[in-house]
């Protein structure tokens, strides 16, 4: 590992963030003590920033290099919330907010863009602006959505913009891009079913919305199967299934599903909502149900670019050398809201290794969401360095 010397030099420093960070989790549009942090760093290295973002918590800090002629800006950006998870790892720096717990690892995030920013800070080697985007509600939340609603990228126009997430499946030591979709579009359904209720044993006396539900739930498993294109990547799960009062000799009223559609592509998208409505309404007519769907479009897929995949295996490559980063990765189906930024403009969203094969009984080991899960501090160096290089890199002094 090659991680740059004067970050590397910082690592205990970025820990003692990461671990402080780690103890008062807060979740959606509460990250206050997160937010509080951060502008008392930004404030102490004197680096101007504006703060109010994503309806109270965001903040966007802007460091200058040592020359500004490109006029270019590029955005690197970190995600500030923790999940409702009661935190088991038993750690000496466990959350200290019951029910609350940093399991997606960004407290290593604000960690990394932190140690970044110091950096850049103190060396300012590149030619134009950085901004540092620190964003709150990352996990359903759509703070990404946010703040650019209030106008993030018109009061700080980037050429392109940046960001990691730690990745518990990937060793210490890799970083894993590709070009394209890197992550998926997530929906979520509400499907209500209404059929007539009235005695078990007088089915013809009403219209059982169980048997149409049943059907229903079956049908909108095939459309992954038989519409999707099979080299596309599609899945639709059904997660909740409820109806009935608990009694044996009652048909009831209503069904109700619940579940979620995650896709890569913009055509299995439009095709799977098609596809989901002409279903519902054929449901509907075959069983003389009342089949109502609310179908909503949560967050767009995460799909990097081209040119800037280029700068960030490039930045990678001197940070852990060319044989530790995997450019063509495996997207996965999860979610993340980066993509509505990615949707306005180029860049990345990488994954960081932070697995360790050795150990794989080490909390770091453990996958995202997981509540012995924790974020491995021997990413903090990597991660910020390699932050560092996309913008040494993407502004060089010396054009
Ligand atoms: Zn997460
Ligand atoms: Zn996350």
């Amino acid at each position: 590992m090659v991680a740059i010397k004067k970050i590397q030099d910082i690592q205990d420093e970025m820990t003692g963030w990461r671990q402080e960070l780690h103890q008062y989790p807060q979740t959606n549009y509460e990250e206050q003590i997160a937010s509080d942090y951060i502008k008392k760093k930004l404030t102490e290295w004197n680096i101007p920033f504006t703060d109010g973002w994503a309806g109270g918590y965001g903040i966007v800090a802007t460091i200058e290099g040592k020359k500004n002629t490109s006029g270019k800006a590029i955005g690197l950006r970190a995600d500030m919330d923790a999940l409702d998870i009661d935190e088991k790892t038993g750690l000496s720096y466990c959350s200290k907010h019951e029910g609350k717990m940093h399991a997606c690892g960004h407290d290593g995030h604000m960690a990394i863009l932190l140690g970044a920013t110091k950096y850049l800070n103190e060396t300012r080697n590149f030619d134009g602006k950085v901004h540092l985007i620190f964003q709150p509600a990352e996990e359903g939340g759509r703070g990404a959505d946010k703040m650019i609603e209030e106008g993030l990228f018109d009061k700080y126009p980037c050429e392109s913009v940046h960001a990691v997430h730690n990745w518990p499946w990937l060793p210490l030591g890799k970083i894993g891009m590709r070009v394209g979709p890197i992550m998926a579009a997530v929906d979520t359904f509400y499907i209500t079913v209404t059929g007539k209720e009235g005695h078990a044993a007088v089915p013809q006396g009403c219209i059982d919305p169980i048997v149409a539900t049943s059907e229903l739930v079956l049908a909108l498993q095939s459309i992954v199967s038989r519409n999707v294109d099979p080299t596309e990547s599609a899945v639709v799960s059904i997660t909740n299934f409820n109806a009935g009062t608990g009694a044996f000799n009652i048909i009831p009223r209503e069904a109700k599903l619940v579940g979620t559609v995650r896709t890569l592509s913009p055509t299995a998208h439009a095709l799977i909502q098609k596809r989901f409505k002409e279903i519902c309404d054929g449901i509907a007519q075959i069983h003389g149900v009342e089949v109502d769907l609310d179908y909503i479009v949560e967050s767009d897929a995460t799909v990097n670019t081209a040119e800037e995949i280029e700068l960030a295996a490039a930045a990678a490559a001197d940070v852990i050398g060319a044989e530790n980063v995997d450019t063509d990765t495996t997207p996965f189906m999860t979610g993340e809201d980066f993509g509505s930024m990615l949707k306005v403009l180029k860049g990345t969203y990488v994954y960081l290794g932070q697995g360790r094969e050795d150990d794989p009984k080490a909390h770091n080991s453990k996958p995202l969401h997981h509540a012995e899960y924790d974020f491995n501090d021997n990413a903090l160096p990597i991660g910020a360095s390699y932050m560092a290089r996309i913008i040494e890199r993407g502004l060089p002094l010396d054009e």
